[in-house]
């Protein structure tokens, strides 16, 4: 090496050190996301991988105390100015256009939707009320039919695109015992994300789909009655479904909240820019789902 030669490696090497110690932009600095269901497992998981990297997140439940609960826990993890609860029950219309007015004067527009609020219900078709049917489909498909609209009305008017993610359901595309109502409500909000995929697709709006499997960990439904139905079901306990699915995995191993959230944040930030009416099965890979 000649003396000139030295000196540039050096030189760059110091530069290069330089830029390894300058803090990372934190990849959702600046953006405003609405999680619906945001005080529950799932939801709650997505706040803290989405405040992680710098969002403000208003998190939308119909569950008080919760939503005070997880707006405590997030503010004092990730500061007050960062996070805002608005109820709203997502199949009630004028509740809907009222919470998201209240959320974008809360932090002045929105990017991101996260429509996650929901529900399991499992019983066999013949005991399937029509009550337990329309629940299932106003909470899953109606539910993430008025949320999308309002995220799509805001996501136009400010010309800068927008970013769709739906928390479906592996069982949105294969069916699962005595849970019709629930699997064809899933399957519906699959079908909407495509349709509003392909209409959002000239504004740059982007939708995709995360489906989760089981996630016993974290998540209200896995604490109730659903829990009760599975459990009686496959004939075993909560601790025997875990297993059961952590079996039924090619990876053998067992979907936390945590692991949904990741998939989410992928599909709402730039690393997925080239994505949409797309779906993330997040099963650790479901055997199921393949023939052998
Ligand atoms: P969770 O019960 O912990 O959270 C759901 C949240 O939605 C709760 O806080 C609840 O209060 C809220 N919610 C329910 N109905 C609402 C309504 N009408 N309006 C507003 N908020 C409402 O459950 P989770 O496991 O976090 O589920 C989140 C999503 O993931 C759901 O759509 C669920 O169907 C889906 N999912 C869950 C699993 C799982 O095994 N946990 C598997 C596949 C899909």
């Amino acid at each position: 090496l000649d003396e000139q030669e030295a000196f540039d490696i050096e030189y760059w090497l110091l530069e290069e050190a330089k830029l390894q110690r300058m803090p990372k932009p934190k990849s959702l600095a600046g953006q405003v996301a609405l999680i619906t269901g945001g005080a529950g497992g799932i939801g709650k998981a997505t706040a803290y991988r989405l405040m992680n990297e710098g969002a403000c997140v208003v998190i939308a439940d119909i569950d008080d105390a919760a939503l005070a609960a997880a707006t405590e826990e997030l503010g004092k993890k990730f500061g007050k100015d960062f996070v805002r609860p608005v109820k709203f029950d997502v199949t009630r219309e004028e509740e809907v256009l009222k919470g998201f007015a209240n959320a974008v004067v809360e932090f002045g527009g929105l990017d991101i939707l996260v429509s996650n609020a929901g529900l399991a219900s499992s019983a066999p078709i013949e005991e399937t009320s029509l009550a337990l049917w329309n629940r299932n489909m106003d909470i899953l498909a109606t539910g993430y039919f008025l949320v999308s609209r309002e995220a799509f009305k805001l996501f136009r008017a400010q010309k800068i695109g927008g970013n769709v993610v739906f928390v479906a359901s592996k069982n949105g595309l294969a069916a699962s015992p005595n849970a019709a109502a629930y699997c064809t409500a899933k399957a519906a909000e699959i079908h909407l994300a495509r349709c509003l995929a392909l209409e959002g697709a000239e504004a740059q709006i982007r939708v995709n789909v995360v489906n989760p499997d089981a996630v016993l960990r974290g998540s209200k439904i896995w604490a109730g009655e659903w829990l009760e139905q599975r459990a009686s079901t496959y004939k075993t306990d909560k601790d025997g479904l875990e297993e059961m699915y952590r079996q039924r995995s090619m990876l053998k191993r067992s979907v936390f909240p945590e692991d949904i959230a990741e998939a989410i944040y992928f599909l709402a930030s730039d690393m997925s820019a080239k994505s949409t009416g797309n779906i993330i099965n997040v099963d650790a890979g479901n055997a199921q789902s393949f023939t052998r």
